[in-house]
């Protein structure tokens, strides 16, 4: 969800900063800007939509320092002047900011009321605040005295046109990044944004604000005390985000899954042994409850994980919705552990729920396709979801990365000899032939694409996964589309079932085949236009997806392909903008 990159140093500071924009598109946004240092001055080029349409604003020109930004608006809507960067009234700061100032209005009439506002935003009174305070103090003080009076989230970068050598930061809550080489300085949301023009990194701790030039760095906490660098290199590589031949990284990244899988073998397995660390393990074992802390795809991957859990191990797990746990306190019991599932490892509603967990000393277990994350900075144990960036908004090597993490971590908790392994290859080849079949999803595709509802129906395991179907299609291919556990139909969605409203049984488990059918026929009673997908132990001949056979509790890693592959199609036909959805962002930073 939006994102912010600076750059101070040798090379050309506009190109830097436009670069790590594109870097940074995929995270979601409506409108680009940025602002640099030319002929003493600072210049401001923004606009509402891509950041190819701000280059189109810019000329070519050589810069020193710059800074940019991607918004997702909250506050007034994208336009021209909404965009960021926002300037102060006398012109001499310069800021972009991600995150929401929840106080603005207070802020705005106790301090600045007379100051002429121009956009609709929360942002812009930062900028002004600055400026008013630095009628009396330094300019640190005046950012140190902004800061101490912002409620809310931040990630702010900032120009000072008397000063143009340096760039000052402040963060808190949203995600800031610094980046380093021997050359420069930069500053990025997440690591993408950096890997063009820096080979260290450092991720910002909250209530932290700062000045780099091109060759120092100063770090100081909210009370000012100086705080120490801790840089680590970075290991993420241009090729790592390189859509190949392929349409779409959605495309590319579904088809990355027996990949995925097969990577996943080799990084936890050494021979027939799971290798992750057994203090994690023991932790777990002690624990009496896990409570899985997510938000939408991750949320329904962590059903996977309840099911492994209790199954395996005999630990009851809740799966809680990270934005519904931030405001409600549930009985927590006495020795519970916290898995947090989250692709980007910067969701906001997790963060603020693991900083909770933290406050209360409960152990906490950040699962994540991105090690250079606050959710991994700030968690006790880590694991990596090792899927290759996620570039598409939709997730789908990451959910199934998430179900394939679970399983193999339930095994090792539990000791247990399930041969977990040959299973897994097992699904990987599966995978691999469900990929052969794109035609028979395009049909499917086309017969759905121009409804206004579309229902997944399924018990149990086939059920989480279509909830997660649902989500695809509502993400890529705008049709409301809902899941429900297929005996819910009577009690009341049925009633929504009218002539050709698409409904698809997920079936793949075998308590629950002969039943699921029958609710099937129930909407195909009352016109709907129906579909089947399932394994191939349980077909029926006329069955329209036929699924190959893998052990029981993995098979919602098969018929995930197949919804996700369904969504792509039906957004293709549509010509939706299939990686970046409108409204949509990668990471969600904001609560
Ligand atoms: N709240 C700010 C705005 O609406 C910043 C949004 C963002 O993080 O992009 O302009």
């Amino acid at each position: 969800m939006c994102g912010i990159v600076g750059y101070i140093g040798e090379f050309n500071a506009l190109m830097a900063s436009m670069e790590g924009l594109q870097n940074l598109e995929y995270r979601g946004y409506d409108s680009a800007g940025v602002a640099f240092d030319k002929n003493n001055s600072i210049q401001i080029y923004k606009t509402k939509g891509r950041v190819r349409d701000l280059k189109l604003k810019l000329q070519e020109t050589h810069a020193s320092l710059s800074i940019g930004h991607t918004r997702w608006a909250t506050h007034g809507e994208a336009n021209d002047i909404n965009a960021h960067p926002h300037s102060s009234r006398d012109g001499r700061f310069v800021l972009v900011h991600n995150g929401i100032i929840e106080n603005y209005q207070r802020l705005k009439l106790m301090y600045v009321k007379e100051y002429p506002f121009i956009s609709q935003t929360d942002t812009e009174v930062i900028v002004q605040l600055i400026e008013y305070f630095s009628k009396e103090m330094t300019v640190p003080e005046s950012i140190r005295k902004t800061m101490s009076l912002l409620e809310g989230s931040y990630a702010c970068l900032i120009l000072d046109r008397e000063h143009l050598d340096r760039i000052y930061f402040i963060k808190d809550k949203s995600p800031l990044l610094i980046g380093k080489s021997t050359l420069g300085m930069s500053f990025s949301s997440d690591i993408t944004g950096l890997m063009d023009y820096a080979n260290e990194y450092m991720i910002l701790e909250d209530k932290s604000f700062g000045v780099v030039t091109a060759k120092e760095i100063e770090l100081y906490d909210v009370i000012g005390l100086k705080l120490s660098l801790d840089f680590k290199p970075i290991s993420i590589k241009k090729e790592d985000i390189d859509k190949h031949t392929y349409t779409h990284y959605m495309l590319k990244e579904i088809h990355e899954q027996p990949m995925m899988v097969r990577n996943l073998i080799d990084r936890y397995f050494i021979k027939d042994e799971v290798n992750i660390s057994k203090r994690l393990l023991h932790q777990i074992r002690q624990s009496d409850k896990i409570n899985f802390v997510a938000c939408g795809s991750s949320m329904y991957a962590s059903y996977y994980a309840k099911y492994y859990f209790e199954k395996l191990c005999g630990i009851p797990c809740e799966v809680f919705c990270a934005s519904e746990l931030v405001y409600s306190t549930p009985l927590i019991t006495k020795r519970p552990f916290f898995i947090f599932f989250s692709q980007s490892g910067e969701t906001a509603d997790c963060i603020a729920v693991m900083k909770k967990c933290k406050k209360q000393g409960y152990p906490t277990l950040t699962i994540t396709n991105t090690k250079e994350s606050s959710m991994v900075h700030l968690s006790k144990y880590y694991l990596d979801l090792y899927a290759g960036k996620e570039i598409a908004v939709a997730s789908t090597k990451a959910y199934t990365a998430m179900i394939v993490v679970s399983a193999i971590l339930a095994r090792a908790v539990h000791m247990s000899k399930t041969n977990i392994k040959n299973n897994l290859k097992a699904v990987s080849l599966a995978m691999e032939k469900v990929l052969e079949n794109e035609e028979v999803y395009k049909g499917i595709a086309k017969e759905i694409k121009d409804s206004s509802d579309a229902f997944f129906i399924g018990r149990g395991m086939d059920y989480w996964t279509s909830l997660e179907a649902a989500l695809k299609l509502k993400e890529i291919a705008y049709i409301h589309t809902e899941a429900f556990p297929s005996g819910e139909l009577k009690h009341g969605p049925i009633a929504l079932i009218h002539k050709d409203t698409p409904v698809l049984a997920i079936i793949t488990q075998e308590g629950t085949n002969r039943i699921t059918r029958s609710n099937l026929m129930e909407t195909a009673s009352r016109g709907a236009k129906t579909f089947v997908i399932s394994t191939k132990d349980l077909a029926s001949l006329d069955d329209d997806i036929i699924l190959p056979n893998v052990a029981h509790y993995l098979s919602g890693l098969i018929s995930a392909l197949v919804v996700q592959l369904i969504a792509y199609y039906a957004a293709l036909y549509k010509n939706n903008d299939i990686d970046k959805p409108k409204n949509l962002a990668k990471s969600v930073t904001v609560e």
